[in-house]
């Protein structure tokens, strides 16, 4: 079977029960995007409601069994969605992150849907340990792109960013990382420059790593994505997810981010926020408690990085060297 899911979740249970995962969103903006918001909008979807959601509910139609929907953690947008896909007699599936990062709630949440997918708690540790196993190659890649500058920031967000689902096929994603990383070792490293954090969910906006590499920057640290590729090698499966920050409240994020702009010797933080998207009421907050320069910039539809957003980009990187 065929499983989309709207955000990152303990995907282990899917590959336990011999299902192919996929992250709606991976699906979403690697296709034609716009499109998908115009198709969205053409069906009376809203202007003002975030592109991400009207591109998930689009892709949703695209030959899928069920739907998982993170209900807790992620976006009250998922809700409507999900009710929107229902009404369409699609099967959606809720999973809920506890707001209170709770172990023994996280636990009986991943037990509900160990349940629904006939799959044992020893089954989902086994898939664990194997995706474990790949998340461990990605941390080296992290490691070649802060500490030894072989790989780029526009790569190491593709990578980080697709251990979400792993392409659906652990062991073709294992593969091609493995012949990636023997070539990005080979490399000569790049050129040093000013070196950026970017936070936030993953850009709208295609060409944003393109634009920061012309400009000579060295994106040092991805946040969400490196989440998404469950850096921390936790040994269960509950502690795993509740490790996984972006779920849960700013402050839980910033635990992360902080130690890792001062590790990753960060000179400025760029700021990613969606055009209608809550988190941008979090932003104020990573604004207020990180003590380094910073510029938060701003996506809506899909597409390539505006004039004007290119100019604020060039001003900030002015005040950094
Ligand atoms: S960007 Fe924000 S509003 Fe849009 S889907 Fe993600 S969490 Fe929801």
């Amino acid at each position: 079977m065929r499983i989309g899911f709207t955000t990152s979740f303990p995907v282990e249970v899917i590959f336990a029960a011999g299902h192919t995962p996929v992250d709606l969103n991976n699906l979403f903006i690697g296709g034609d995007p716009a499109a998908r918001v115009d198709n969205a909008e053409r069906k009376g979807w809203p202007r003002n409601v975030c592109a991400w959601i009207k591109g998930l509910h689009e892709v949703a139609f695209e030959g899928f069994d069920a739907i998982v929907g993170i209900t807790g953690g992620d976006c009250s947008n998922t809700h409507s969605l999900m009710s929107a896909l229902a009404d369409q007699s699609v099967e959606v599936i809720p999973f809920g992150f506890p707001y209170n990062r709770n172990a023994a709630t996280l636990d009986r949440e991943i037990a509900k849907l160990e349940e629904r997918f006939g799959v044992t708690r020893a089954q989902t540790e086994d898939a664990k340990r194997r995706l474990d196993a790949i998340r461990a190659r990605l941390v080296e890649l992290d490691r070649l792109t802060w500490q030894e500058n072989r790989v780029t920031g526009g790569e190491n967000h593709l990578w980080l960013v697709s251990a979400s689902d792993f392409g659906g096929d652990p062991d073709r994603f294992e593969r091609e990382l493995g012949e990636f990383l023997t070539l990005a070792k080979q490399r000569q490293p790049q050129p040093a420059g000013p070196r950026l954090a970017v936070l936030g969910v993953p850009p709208i906006l295609t060409d944003l790593y393109d634009v920061l590499h012309e400009l000579g920057v060295q994106v040092v640290f991805n946040e969400v994505q490196r989440q998404f590729a469950m850096p921390g090698l936790m040994p269960d499966i509950v502690t795993q997810y509740l490790a996984f920050t972006y779920p849960y409240t700013v402050f839980a994020r910033l635990d992360d981010i902080v130690p890792q702009l001062a590790t990753r010797g960060v000179d400025g933080v760029l700021s990613y926020t969606q055009a209608f998207c809550h988190r941008q009421i979090d932003n104020l907050l990573l604004r207020k408690y990180i003590d380094r320069p910073f510029l938060s910039i701003e996506g809506d539809r899909p597409g390539l990085v505006d004039a004007r957003t290119r100019l604020r980009l060039e001003s900030f990187l002015d005040i950094i060297t």
